[in-house]
């Protein structure tokens, strides 16, 4: 068997033309949806990520701050930046790209963005709706794996899911989401005693650990989805997830691709956030 490809960019277009109909639509009601994008220092992915995501803003009619501060500027001035976006009208989704500086406490930077325009879904207030099941904002890497399942119809009820991954980020809300959904759903670690056991009851797969390749295709069972969230650069530079894709696509049924699975979704979601965000306070 070989597995189908889910195809995260192809489904990450069509997220993005809805996005800017309803873009369109509330800005006939004289609001333009605002994102501003905080970066502290220069280090190269995020800079990049910071870039596409602006990018992605602009293309669906939204608009976009990007606020690039000093690696050596103090915590205090980075709050109150932030501070100063919770009181800004036109801004309605806060983002500050991670990793911060060493000096800064990332938690306490989270903690400061207002809530309601924590389009990123990590403050502790919003992490703490969608574990009651009342999200207000889903973090987008999760929220965007969800979306990939129901553009292919993967009922999640009664289904076995195991999430490979536990970070707060990512596989945390993502256990959340597919518990929310009718999963029964198993949380990996690396303290995990025997991962192949646990990865190969899965109907669905989640792999989010940051090591390139761990998961292999005699870790999956016949047919499942497997959906992968690394992104690792190999000895040679090229880009990678945290499934062997070669041997893995020979046992799944469907399979996210690195790059073009859930990269793109991640960012097709922010705009999602970012225009419920400003709809939230339009009505
Ligand atoms: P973290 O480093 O924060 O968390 C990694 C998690 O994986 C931890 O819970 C860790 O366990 C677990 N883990 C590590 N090694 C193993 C192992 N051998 N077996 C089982 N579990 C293991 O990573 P993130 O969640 O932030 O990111 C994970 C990956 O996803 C990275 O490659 C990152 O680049 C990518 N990513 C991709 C995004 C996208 O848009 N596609 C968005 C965000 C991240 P423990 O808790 O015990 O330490």
């Amino acid at each position: 068997m070989t597995a189908r490809i889910l195809d995260g960019k192809l489904l990450s277009d069509s997220v993005k033309a809805e996005v800017a109909t309803r873009v369109e639509a509330l800005k006939t009601r004289g609001i333009t949806p605002g994102l501003a994008v905080v970066l502290v220092g220069s280090d190269p992915a995020s800079q990049v990520y910071v870039r596409n995501k602006a990018a992605a803003c602009e293309k669906a009619g939204l608009h976009s701050r990007v606020i690039r501060l000093d690696g050596d500027i103090t915590e205090e001035a980075l709050l109150d930046v932030v501070r100063e976006l919770n009181g800004d009208d036109a801004v309605h989704g806060i983002l500050v790209q991670l990793p911060l500086p060493r000096h800064m406490n990332a938690a306490k930077v989270i903690e400061t963005i207002a809530a309601d325009k924590d389009v990123d879904g990590f403050h502790i207030s919003n992490a703490g709706l969608l574990m009651t099941g009342q999200p207000l904002f889903r973090p987008c890497t999760p929220y965007g794996i969800m979306k990939m399942l129901e553009s292919e119809q993967i009922s999640l009820w009664g289904a076995e899911a195991v999430v490979v991954g536990a970070s707060n980020i990512v596989g945390k809300p993502m256990a959340m989401l597919m518990l929310a959904a009718g999963a029964t759903v198993t949380l990996c670690n690396s303290k995990t005693r025997d991962l192949a056991a646990q990865t190969r009851r899965a109907d669905v797969l989640v792999v989010a650990t940051g090591k390139p390749g761990m998961v292999t295709g005699d870790m999956i069972k016949p047919g499942a989805t497997v959906i992968d969230v690394g992104i690792n650069r190999n000895d040679q530079g090229k880009l990678v997830g945290d499934v062997d894709f070669d041997s893995a696509r020979e046992v799944a049924g469907l399979i996210t691709p690195v790059p073009g699975g859930v990269g793109p979704m991640t960012i097709a979601m922010l705009l999602v956030n970012t225009l419920e965000a400003a709809e939230r306070r339009a009505t």
